[in-house]
């Protein structure tokens, strides 16, 4: 076999690809990665993954091991999502969008069954939701109802969504926590009003079920999960604090065929019988077993003690941003994640707009979360904030993270924060969202010096308040153009 170049080579050019990235491990990366920072779960992860690598997750039938894999995985989040409630069932999926997407594909079919009509049924979720219900809805053409939050909780509140519900509802999505604000929703107050109206409720604990349950204090809150009469359905990511690699999520359902309407099959076609219980058709089984590994390995014991640890640190987090003049937490967080906003109690001169301080931060070394303000269906202001991802390494650099935060606030205090510039906005305000091109939105990001295939080096600040300032649908589409022409 002659190659074009050795293995070597290409592994070397691989590696100087990775240096652009930033760091995975280490916690200065406050989102997208969870480190346990456990080199023996890294190991192991990356081992079972290629065990795993020539499978296809398409037949579980031609290999076995796919089905146990999933049986081994669905059986964990049954143990810690749904105890002592008989005939829960469940799928993995390859993450926490398809789950989302799967949930409401089978709140679809389902409501399609029970009331005969092949209508548009309408989704009913919080403005908090994570943005994979929005992707749902438009993928599978749900009418979507945005729910407005309470501004200083930012969490739903049970009498909206009781006066949303009609008979079109075929799902009402509540989150434990909330992506942008950690905020947990009250789940148990939101089902009875959808039970009361035979609506599902679908619980969104991609990225908190996987730690609520030993997160200190758990006994003495209200149950969440499907334990709670009323939720038909929670997902849960294993490639957030499941500490898998990506591509792994566990979709749990009350109700049986309520699940099975989540599959897809047909005979209709001269080929294989098709039998997909998620979107994909052939699929990769090395994240499934890589989170297989790592739950193995760490089980229940160890997912608590990991907990702690992020329990621990987000306490001193929380503590030392409460202790920063000009920025405050949002709401009252419990679990992993924090959102930080300006302290609408500080003079101007005294406060710290969020998104500079993420600039700021990140010259330290430190990437968060920078997230647009929006203005609700019903007026409210959630005000823009600044996102931080907490894991368990989040402990072990705690001080200096403490001390970055403290410093970035020093440096940007009395800033005003970033407006779009007006010319901007008026030249984009000028293109009719029918007329969007990829030429014209090309042309308004270079307006703001975003080279055409250019990156993000530079301050966010001003990105994202062009992202405040733009109608959705321009900026919707001037986000599209960026990445494409990053991407190729
Ligand atoms: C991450 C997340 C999702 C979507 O998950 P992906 O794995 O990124 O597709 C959905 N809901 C919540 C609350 C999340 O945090």
């Amino acid at each position: 076999m002659i190659f074009e170049r050795s293995t070597a080579e290409v592994l070397t050019r691989l590696d100087e690809l990775r240096k652009a990235d930033s760091p995975t491990e280490g916690g200065h990366l406050l989102s997208y990665v969870y480190d346990p920072g456990i080199a023996e779960l890294h190991e192991v992860a990356a081992e079972a993954a290629r065990k795993a690598q020539p499978l296809n997750g398409l037949d579980p039938t031609t290999f076995p091991s796919v089905a146990a894999l999933e049986r081994d995985l669905v059986a964990m989040a049954r143990d810690v999502l749904a105890a002592g409630v008989p005939d829960v069932v469940g799928s993995v999926t390859s993450g926490g969008t398809e789950s989302c997407i799967l949930a409401v594909k089978s709140a679809r079919d389902t409501w399609r069954a029970s009331t005969g009509s092949e209508a548009r049924p309408t989704l009913v979720i919080g403005s908090t939701a994570h943005a994979a219900f929005i992707k749902a809805a438009h993928y599978l053409d749900l009418r979507l109802r945005v729910l407005p939050v309470d501004p200083d909780t930012c969490r739903l509140r049970a009498e909206d969504v009781a006066a949303a519900l009609d008979e079109t509802v075929a799902l009402v999505v509540a989150s434990t926590p909330s992506y942008p604000h950690g905020a947990l929703d009250p789940i148990a107050e939101i089902a009875e009003v959808c039970a009361a109206r035979g609506v599902a409720v679908h619980v969104d604990g991609c990225i908190g079920a996987w730690v609520l349950p030993w997160w200190p204090g758990a006994e003495d809150r209200p149950a969440w999960d499907l334990r709670v009469p009323g939720v038909a359905s929670v997902s849960v990511d294993l490639h957030k604090y499941g500490y898998a690699p990506k591509g792994v999520s566990v979709l749990l359902y009350r109700d049986r065929d309520r699940h099975r309407r989540q599959w897809f099959a047909t005979s209709a076609w001269p080929g294989y019988a098709v039998v997909n219980p998620t979107i994909l058709g052939s699929r990769t089984v090395m994240p499934i077993a890589a989170g297989w590994a790592v739950s193995q390995t760490l089980g229940r014991a160890g997912f608590a003690e990991l907990t702690g640890q992020i329990a621990r640190a987000a306490e001193q987090v929380h503590k030392a941003i409460d202790g920063i003049e000009g920025l405050r937490v949002v709401g009252d967080p419990i679990g992993p994640l924090l959102a930080v906003a300006a302290d609408p109690d500080v003079a101007a001169e005294r406060s710290v707009d969020p998104h500079r301080w993420a600039d700021a931060a990140k010259d330290l070394g430190w990437t968060l979360q920078p997230q647009p303000g929006r203005t609700q269906s019903d007026g409210t202001l959630l005000p823009r904030t600044t996102h931080l991802t907490l894991t368990p390494v989040t402990e072990r650099v705690s001080v200096e993270l403490c001390d970055a935060l403290a410093e970035a606030a020093d440096s940007v205090r009395g800033v005003p924060g970033a407006q779009a510039p007006a010319d901007v906005v008026a030249a984009a305000g000028q293109i009719r969202p029918e007329d969007l091109t990829s030429d014209n939105c090309a042309a308004v990001l270079a307006l703001v010096g975003l080279e055409p295939g250019g990156g993000l080096d530079g301050p966010l600040a001003e990105v994202l308040a062009l992202i405040e300032a733009l109608p959705e649908p321009v900026a919707e589409r001037l986000l599209i153009e960026f990445l494409a022409r990053f991407m190729a």
